[in-house]
C-alpha cells in the first residue's frame, strides 16, 4: 500500500463562502498514481470546514444564512474579548462565530478512490467552507491505496 501526502493552497474571497475543491483534489490524486483506496481531506484551520455536498449557488446562500442563524456574527462572545486574552497577535480577529460554525460542520472528509478517480456521487462535490475570510487557506490531503 502507498501513502501520499499533499497540501492544497486556496485563496478564499469572502468572509463566509463555499469553494468547490473537487477538481484540485482530483488533480492531486492523479499525480500520485494511486488507483484504488481512500483520500482523507483535512482542514488545517479552526475556522474553515469541509463538506461533501452539492455545488449549487443558491444552496451556498442557504448554507450561509443557516450558519448565521446558528452562530450570529454580531452576537457577544467571550472569545472576542481580546483585551481579556493573553498572547494574542495584534491582528487577532474577533471570530468566535466562525469557530462555532466550524464545530457544527466537519474538519475532514474521506472520499473513496476508485480506478484513479474520486468516487463521488453525481451531485456530490468536496466543498471548502470559509467561515472567517477572505484568507489564504491550506487543505491537507492523505491518499492511501495502491
Ligand atoms: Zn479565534
Amino acid at each position: 500500500m502507498a501513502i501520499a501526502h499533499c497540501v492544497l493552497e486556496i485563496e478564499t474571497e469572502a468572509a463566509i463562502c463555499v469553494c468547490n475543491i473537487t477538481h484540485q483534489l482530483q488533480a492531486l490524486l492523479s499525480t500520485t498514481g494511486i488507483q484504488n483506496g481512500q483520500m482523507l481531506v483535512f482542514s488545517r484551520h479552526t475556522t474553515m470546514a469541509l463538506a461533501v455536498n452539492e455545488d449549487e449557488v443558491r444552496l451556498f446562500a442557504d448554507i450561509e444564512t443557516w450558519l448565521k442563524k446558528l452562530a450570529p456574527p454580531t452576537d457577544s462572545y467571550l472569545h472576542n474579548d481580546l483585551h481579556l486574552r493573553e498572547n494574542i497577535p495584534p491582528d487577532e480577529p474577533r471570530n468566535a462565530h466562525a469557530h462555532l460554525m466550524a464545530m457544527l460542520l466537519s474538519y475532514s472528509e474521506v472520499v473513496p478512490v476508485i480506478d484513479g478517480y474520486l468516487g463521488l456521487g453525481t451531485y456530490q462535490s468536496v466543498l471548502l467552507l470559509e467561515l472567517d475570510g477572505p484568507r489564504k487557506r491550506t487543505v491537507g490531503c492523505q491518499i492511501m491505496g495502491e
